[in-house]
């Protein structure tokens, strides 16, 4: 074992944790509202959210009063019951989404999952015959997660390389090209599409109204279930609960994960009708999924989001915000070629490797999360304040001002 030491997880994680994520810079300690703290005692403006997931900030009163009451009452029962929180959770997601039903899992990969086994059933009761009607239609750049479904959907080198064979039936098409999705939606062999309503991981980049509308008259066409994953993009991170409502489209099922939880791991997928049916007893299910504690963080983070109305916050907040943050590319045109995003969902789109600059942005005092290759991506929770919104690009004017040209 090793001895102590002022910081134990750099050496617990060097000898004995995974190296999947390389080696993670700094051990944070403690969080409140919109900080985190390291064990050196150093305060970071918390911008990366646990990418996306702390939708209500650190240690949030009511969250955590919600959370431990429920911890002291009942934690797991497993599916085979029913539990209050499940039921309260599904029924206030269906005042969110519409009509329809929800399955809850664990994460995001998870809730995916979920959907590329509707669509599977889908493309059976539409065919009339397992294995005929399995193509999913995808976006280039898209990140759905990874697990063997989540990879077979994510058209990306880096995550699919060394993993493959993978599931058959994906193709990809560019992102907001209608043409190109016209010529591969196919109404026979396509069960679904599959898309983020703005890619996170793939670099910030929304799907246009227009696009989504028209994937969407595409779908309907051809008996296509238009699946949406909200897992970044979702519960109110833009401005709207769902990313996909500035487009004014319906989606016949949903995936959402990440802010759901505010920090307790949840996943869920909600269905339309008709297809709120495809799945019957028997044909899928999760032993955690649902459970009492993580059911109730989700009804915390929507009674949090709905009291101190943070869509609207969000909405009106960022506006002014990315004023700001766009005279990043006055500062340094050189550097800095565009800030694209809603609400609290923004990449910093640099004409150089993000990664550095994340790095030097985190020892300046603000942690973001790179995304694509491309972009400082910038997720603060969704009750960060005006002051915090401008701290954030005051640090970054001062990071991106003195960096040198490569
Ligand atoms: C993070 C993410 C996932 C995967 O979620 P996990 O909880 O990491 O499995 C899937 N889709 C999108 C859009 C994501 O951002």
């Amino acid at each position: 074992m090793n001895g102590p030491s002022s910081d134990s997880a750099a050496s617990n994680y060097a000898a004995n944790v995974a190296h999947n994520y390389g080696a993670p810079p700094i051990t944070l300690v403690k969080g409140q509202g919109t900080h985190v703290w390291d064990a050196a005692g150093k305060r970071y403006l918390d911008f990366a959210s646990g990418i996306a997931v702390n939708a209500v900030g650190h240690a949030h009163p009511h969250w955590v009063k919600r959370v431990t009451d429920q911890a002291g009452k009942l934690v797991h029962v497993s599916n085979l019951y029913r539990n209050e929180p499940q039921g309260q959770l599904a029924y206030a997601l269906s005042l969110r989404c519409g009509p329809g039903r929800v399955i809850f899992c664990n994460s995001g990969a998870e809730a995916n999952e979920g959907l590329l086994k509707l669509a599977r059933l889908h493309g059976q009761r539409k065919s009339g015959t397992e294995g005929a009607c399995i193509g999913v239609i995808v976006a280039e750049k898209a990140f759905h997660g990874r697990t063997f479904g989540g990879m077979s959907a994510t058209p990306q080198e880096k995550i699919q390389k060394g993993f493959r064979p993978l599931l058959s039936g994906f193709t990809a098409a560019p992102l907001n090209d209608l043409a190109a999705w016209d010529k591969v939606i196919d109404a026979k062999t396509t069960a679904a599409v599959l898309i983020e309503s703005i890619q996170g991981e793939g670099g910030v980049n929304p799907a246009t109204p227009d696009f989504l509308r028209g994937v969407e008259k595409l779908c309907r066409e051809r008996n296509v279930l238009f699946m949406i994953d909200e897992i970044q993009c979702g519960i109110g991170r833009t401005g709207k609960f769902f990313a996909y409502e500035h487009a004014g489209v319906k989606p016949d099922a949903i995936a959402m994960a990440k802010g759901l939880g505010g920090g307790f791991p949840i996943g869920a997928i909600w269905m339309a009708p008709p297809h709120d049916d495809l799945f019957q007893a028997g044909s899928h299910g999760t032993t955690f999924g649902g459970g009492p504690l993580a059911a109730t963080a989700g009804l915390a983070v929507l009674e949090i989001i709905e009291a101190e109305q943070l869509i609207a916050k969000v909405a009106e907040r960022s506006v002014g915000w990315h004023a700001e943050l766009r005279k990043l590319v006055e500062l340094r045109p050189d550097l800095v070629k565009e800030v694209r995003g809603a609400g609290y969902m923004v990449g910093v789109i640099l004409n150089v490797d993000p990664v550095p600059v994340v790095t030097a942005l985190r020892e300046a005092g603000i942690l973001t999360a790179p995304a694509g290759g491309v972009a400082v991506r910038l997720l603060p929770p969704l009750n960060a304040s005006p002051e915090e919104l401008a701290e954030a690009v005051a640090i970054l004017r001062q990071v991106l001002g003195g960096w040198k040209a490569a």
